[in-house]
């Protein structure tokens, strides 16, 4: 496994029993798209989620009813809630009452001080965190008349103003994210704002497309992010089944050596040369390997001419030959397969090496 990209350091902020920020795990989040208080459908999604690999989930809080259904969907679920709510302090008292591991909130949004020191008393004394969500669409208005537009430097100007509301009140659980659907906007600004202050931060471009557009769009933002040692937590947020986007997450955390719990396909291009129907294999071996939960690189390839010496860094790996597959091992042919079973013998191999990787 590739080391560990550098770390940038930050506080450390907890939520339910991770501890966000400080380290070098980052961790996966999502949102569910059911309606909250329908505590059926977001517990099914959530356990979706959940075995996608998704660590933290937030759900929408829009009214009363949504907040009431915290405490049964927190009961039924295993991984830190996250409730998020726009303007009405009322709904997060309700939700921290509730269980909510951490609400997102703008405390300069909920009007007068009485209102924010309640929410802030009722978070410090559940020990849950508050996470300031600034976003290029919805600047304040006295920030936007200073800068003209949507700036990163007026981003981070909003995130402190919020901030320091928390401060005043010696609240420093705090986690900020600097979300905008551009994405030299969005990475500008959360580079400053790693230099502005240490709290963590969460990482996101916003309304970002579809599952093919808005994962490349967010790969090649919150790449250049990664790369520079900058973010605690992360969504890739995509207008589809919200299981996508942590897979997609996981994805990306892989492509930075920052997941250190899960499994690596590494497939050739196929050419002239191939021997086998890869491109099928290909994707019934990824899908096979989403759930392991070690750090193994799994490869296969079309054919035996160039493949197991390109794919020399995989642990375990199959080309294509004739009428026959070659099962490689950090590229050193360790025999032959027959051809209709190599996937499977490949399978079983993976399942091998993850049992002693978890025996370790
Ligand atoms: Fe072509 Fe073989 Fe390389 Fe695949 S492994 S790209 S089939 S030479």
């Amino acid at each position: 496994m590739s080391e560990i990209t550098h770390r940038t350091k930050t506080r450390k902020v907890k939520v339910g029993p991770l501890t966000i920020g400080g380290s070098n795990e980052l961790f996966i989040q999502s949102m569910t798209t059911t309606k909250t208080h329908d505590v059926e459908a977001t517990v099914a999604e959530i356990a979706r989620l959940e075995e996608a690999g998704c660590q933290i989930v937030r759900v929408a809080c829009p009214d009363m009813r949504a907040a009431e259904a915290i405490p049964e969907i927190k009961k039924r679920i295993n991984i830190p809630l996250v409730v998020d709510i726009h303007f009405n302090y009322k709904l997060a008292l309700k939700a921290i009452e509730g269980g909510a591991d951490k609400i997102r909130i703008n405390p300069g949004n909920i009007g007068k001080r009485a209102n924010v020191e309640a929410v802030v008393n009722a978070a410090k004394e559940k020990g849950i965190p508050i996470r300031i969500g600034v976003n290029a669409g919805s600047l304040e208005r006295r920030i936007l008349e200073k800068y003209g537009y949507p700036t990163a430097d007026g981003m981070v100007e909003s995130a402190l103003y919020h901030i320091k509301i928390l401060e005043d009140l010696d609240f420093h659980d705090i986690i900020v994210s600097l979300k905008a659907s551009d994405v030299n906007l969005a990475v500008e600004a959360y580079e400053k704002a790693s230099k502005a202050f240490d709290y963590p931060l969460h990482l996101g471009i916003t309304e970002s497309g579809t599952k093919f557009s808005g994962s490349i769009k967010s790969a090649a933002g919150l790449g250049i992010l990664l790369h520079k040692g900058i973010g605690n937590t992360l969504r890739i947020s995509l207008s589809t089944d919200p299981v996508d986007e942590v897979k997609v997450c996981r994805e990306l955390l892989k492509t930075f050596g920052l997941a250190s719990n899960a499994a690596t396909l590494i497939s050739c291009p196929t050419c002239g040369r191939i021997q086998i129907d890869l491109i099928k294999i290909a994707n019934e071996v990824e899908e096979y390997i989403s759930t392991i939960k070690a750090p193994l690189k799994v490869a296969v390839l079309g054919c035996a001419v160039n493949g197991p010496g390109e794919a020399r860094e995989a642990d375990i790996g199959i080309a294509g030959g004739n009428g026959e597959g070659l099962l490689f091992k950090h590229g050193e042919i360790v025999r032959k397969v027959p051809e209709d079973t190599m996937v499977e013998e490949l399978k079983k191999e993976v399942d091998k090496l993850a049992k002693e990787h978890y025996a370790k």
